[in-house]
């Protein structure tokens, strides 16, 4: 039968197995963040609807479609945070962190919710991790970003990534492109689904990050609709937006770090400016982005801020996890563990002995006051390393025995010596 309650759609639970690699994910990214220097921030799960519909734009998809959004009972507009950026720099205002130093580096990890439809890769609650640089706009917090970034999937274990770069200019550098795009576009409107049809009014760049095939076939060309070629972003930058992109590229190359230009590029959100970066991995399919990030100098200003650049990335974990569990990696060898078996008579002395034991060691130890035989199966079947048995005898004259579960070569110890025996048998 089935059972009554079932996760909600679109969210999983991660049983401890799972988590050992969620685990292990989180641990090599905090010592990465740690070796750059940025701090680790946590905001609120959810936030006032009008940070996100401010930042994010109205007529973006994750406003018009994926917010979750609802009253408490204060009858407060609030909505769940379908990403953080926003939730970053809100709280960078709050506190007025601009006072306290020029530059901020931050990260964050956590849950994140968009109601999208769910498929292998996109969920209705996600964690990302990510981190920002609030306070400069030089080229070279673009690049130290994204060489974190890189570094990042380094860490797990990605060795062979292309970083896709674009730069999307200023807010007038959009509204140029917008105005050559939709020229472009213009002979083939008939041939765009409604929704391409719509931002061709409202924000053709938009009409760029779409999946559906016959609209990618025409702006590649590949169906031969169109006959000149997608004009470029980077073709109508200004010369203080070129000269930031030559030089993060510059930057980029003098660290090693490869990267393809994607004049596709161009992120779903509005508060974006300059630079615009993303990897992907195709054997996740159809949602393939493992990450992305960029520039976003018009964002706390957008929040009643004074004018704050900033640039930031964010990567998702349940992705980075899905590639790392085909690929068999990301588990790390369980701690080498020590069973505490007891007769009926030195029970307490064992639950004792283990509370000690585990203020260093794995420890397992039966709780069920089983008989030895059963708690001997129980030793085999754990995986544990070391098994120490306290026989009623040796235990009031203050010994216990040790046993190798791997060789079976067993001896007595005195109590006082356990530890040190433990540490030694185990190679620390
Ligand atoms: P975005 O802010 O949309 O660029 O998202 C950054 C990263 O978060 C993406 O590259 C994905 O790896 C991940 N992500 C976004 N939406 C979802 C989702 N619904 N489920 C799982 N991961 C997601």
């Amino acid at each position: 039968m089935a059972p009554k309650h079932q996760a909600p759609r679109g969210t999983r639970d991660l049983l401890p197995e799972e988590l050992q690699r969620w685990q292990w994910i989180e641990s090599r990214a905090r010592g990465v963040l740690a070796r750059y220097g940025y701090g680790e921030i946590r905001t609120p799960m959810f936030e006032d609807y009008e940070l996100f519909a401010r930042t994010s734009g109205e007529s973006s998809d994750v406003v018009q479609k994926e917010m979750y959004r609802f009253k408490d009972l204060g009858d407060r507009d609030l909505a769940l945070r379908p990403e953080n950026t926003a939730g970053v720099c809100r709280a960078y205002l709050e506190h007025g962190l601009g006072g306290r130093a020029r530059i901020h580096r931050l990260w964050y990890m956590g849950p994140m919710f968009r109601y999208g439809r769910p498929q292998k890769g996109r969920y209705r609650q996600f964690a990302q991790i990510g981190a920002e640089i609030i306070g400069t706009p030089a080229p070279g917090a673009d690049v130290e970003m994204i060489a974190l970034f890189v570094d990042l999937f380094a860490a797990w274990g990605f060795g062979d990534l292309a970083v896709l770069l674009n730069s999307v200019g200023t807010p007038a550098t959009r509204r140029d492109y917008a105005a050559a795009l939709r020229h472009w576009l213009e002979p083939v409107k008939e041939k765009l689904g409604a929704d391409s049809r719509q931002r061709l009014e409202t924000n053709p760049l938009r009409i760029l990050d779409t999946k559906n095939p016959d609209e990618l076939a025409i702006l590649s060309g590949a169906s031969g609709d169109l006959t000149t070629p997608m004009p470029h972003m980077l073709d109508f930058l200004d010369a203080d937006s070129r000269a930031h992109w030559d030089a993060v590229r510059q930057g980029l190359d003098a660290l090693g770090i490869g990267y393809e230009v994607d004049h596709g590029l161009v992120r779903g959100l509005d508060y974006y400016s300059r630079t615009a970066f993303e990897v992907h991995d195709r054997s996740l399919g159809a949602q393939s982005a493992l990450g992305g990030g960029g520039r976003y100098d018009g964002l706390i200003e957008a929040l009643g801020g004074s004018p704050t650049p900033g640039v930031g990335f964010s990567i998702g974990l349940d992705r980075v996890a899905l590639v790392l569990e085909q690929r068999g990696e990301g588990v790390p060898a369980p701690e080498p563990s020590v069973f505490i078996a007891a007769m009926d008579s030195t029970r307490d002395a064992a639950a004792a002995l283990a509370r000690e034991l585990r203020r260093e060691f794995t420890v397992e130890l039966d709780v069920e006051a089983r008989g030895f035989g059963a708690q001997m199966k129980a030793a085999g079947k754990s995986g544990a390393r070391l098994l120490v048995i306290l026989g009623e005898e040796e235990w009031t004259r203050g010994e216990v025995a040790l046993k190798q579960l791997t060789t079976g070569e067993q001896r007595l110890v005195t109590r006082d010596a356990l530890a040190a025996e433990l540490r030694g048998a185990l190679g620390r």
